[in-house]
């Protein structure tokens, strides 16, 4: 994958999240604050706005940036999970000029223990984290038993679904859901569906 694939790719991450403005906020009203719509989409917008710049950078300098950008500019859990997620994940690909499998897969698996280790959450707990560490675990195994491209590509989408439906059932442990007396059971995660969709996408890129 080269940047402008990246870049075409996050304008269409963008316009998903658009497109679930009302679905986002009705999930995070029921567990949350009702705000991670507003967080996330705010994220992608300032990376749409940058998209000039980002497109003049090598890989490791885009998604440092973009983790940076998401720091100061996204309010929330969300904020500094995925700020500091794109910014330890971007050290992966130092000198990379084209992203291939494997590199794809060591950046998922550094946003992950990034997201783990600052929001103390494990998969289970009922977050954001669910279907990256399910997309993080199936992806690997497909690239041990030397899965086809196309493979990968479906792969990963129906792991990030997987991922996020799990979140239903699950009781919260980290996050404001665990305020609630019933801890969110029947209620899919708002962070977990706007991460699926973000992996989602990445499947679909790839398959390409
Ligand atoms: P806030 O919870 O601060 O209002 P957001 O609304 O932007 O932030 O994000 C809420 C989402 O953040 C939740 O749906 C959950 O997926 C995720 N989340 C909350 N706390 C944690 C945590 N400690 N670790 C990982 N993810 C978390
Ligand atoms: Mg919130």
């Amino acid at each position: 994958m080269k940047v402008n694939t990246v870049i075409e790719m996050f304008e269409e991450i963008a316009n998903k999240i658009e497109s679930e403005k009302d679905y986002i906020t009705e999930l995070d009203s029921i567990l949350g604050d009702g705000d991670h719509w507003v967080n996330i989409n705010k994220g992608y917008q300032k990376i749409l706005s940058m998209k000039d710049q980002l497109a003049e950078m090598s890989f490791d300098e885009l998604f440092k940036s973009v983790g940076m950008n998401i720091m100061s500019t996204v309010g929330g859990s969300s904020g500094i999970l995925y700020g500091d997620a794109f910014m330890k994940a971007s050290t992966v690909l130092k000198d990379v000029e084209d992203i291939d499998l494997k590199k794809g897969h060591e950046f998922l698996e550094v946003a992950l223990n990034t997201m783990m280790s600052r929001g103390k959450a494990q998969p289970g707990d009922k977050t954001m984290i669910d279907p990256l560490h399910v997309v993080v675990m199936s992806f690997g195994e497909a690239l041990k038993v030397g899965s086809s491209k196309e493979d990968i590509s479906r792969i990963i989408s129906k792991a990030a679904e997987q991922g996020m439906l799990d979140t239903k059932d699950m009781a919260a442990r980290k996050g404001r859901a665990t305020y609630r007396e019933d801890k969110g059971v029947g209620y899919i995660d708002a962070g977990a569906a706007t991460m699926c969709y973000q992996l989602d996408i990445l499947g679909q890129y790839i398959g390409k």
